[in-house]
């Protein structure tokens, strides 16, 4: 009898087809509607942990570090996104600051720390202890995450703050736009490999 987890279903059609063994970057396509039914991505699980403390690193720096520098009439005003979200606090909106901080700063905690702690048992080829609830986790948190939406917001305000005020991109923003990356490349990838790799 073939074991259910040899088998792959179209999520667009529902045809079954038995698992392609697929060397890496390979993709398989449905015969019927020709979507994609399953891809072996080029980085392994240990490439996919060591960029993952990278991003963890990264969101640690710009919590804290300034993102966008503004010099007005002699002062020097630099906002962090640990910044960002205190304005919000203590200004006529407060109530966004918990959605902001939620989509900035402890979504993309949480998706690190799920997908650390995942991926370092699975670098001893374990499961790790609530690897279930970890797993569907990532999944609800995925469009959670809006740091790409951030970084444009933070972007477009360099452009137009500059001629009005003295407005200079701080080592955050590019520490911002390397995180963004990351967590679309890591967090926004099909993690079902997971299921697989680790049994
Ligand atoms: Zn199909």
């Amino acid at each position: 009898m073939t074991d259910s987890s040899d088998l792959i279903i179209c999520e667009y059609c529902d045809s079954v087809y038995q698992r392609p063994p697929l060397a890496r970057n390979e993709r398989a396509h449905c015969q019927r509607c020709n979507a994609v039914i399953e891809r072996r991505p080029w980085l392994g699980l240990d490439q996919l942990l060591a960029l993952n403390l990278t991003a963890g690193m990264l969101l640690a720096f710009v919590s804290f570090y300034p993102i966008l520098s503004v010099q007005n009439q002699g002062r020097n005003n630099a906002a962090s996104l640990a910044d960002s979200v205190w304005a919000l606090v203590d200004g006529p909106i407060s109530a966004i600051a918990a959605v902001v901080g939620a989509s900035l700063i402890l979504v993309p905690a949480l998706q690190v720390t799920l997908l650390t702690w995942l991926l370092s048992f699975a670098h001893f080829r374990q499961r790790a202890p609530g690897f279930r609830w970890s797993m569907r986790t990532l999944e609800v948190l995925r469009p959670w995450s809006m740091l790409e939406v951030f970084l444009l917001g933070a972007l477009v305000s360099v452009v137009k703050l500059t001629g009005r005020v003295e407005a200079a991109p701080a080592a955050g923003l590019f520490a911002l736009a390397a995180l963004t990356l990351l967590m679309i490349g890591i967090a926004g990838r099909d993690l079902r490999l997971l299921w697989k790799q680790v049994p």
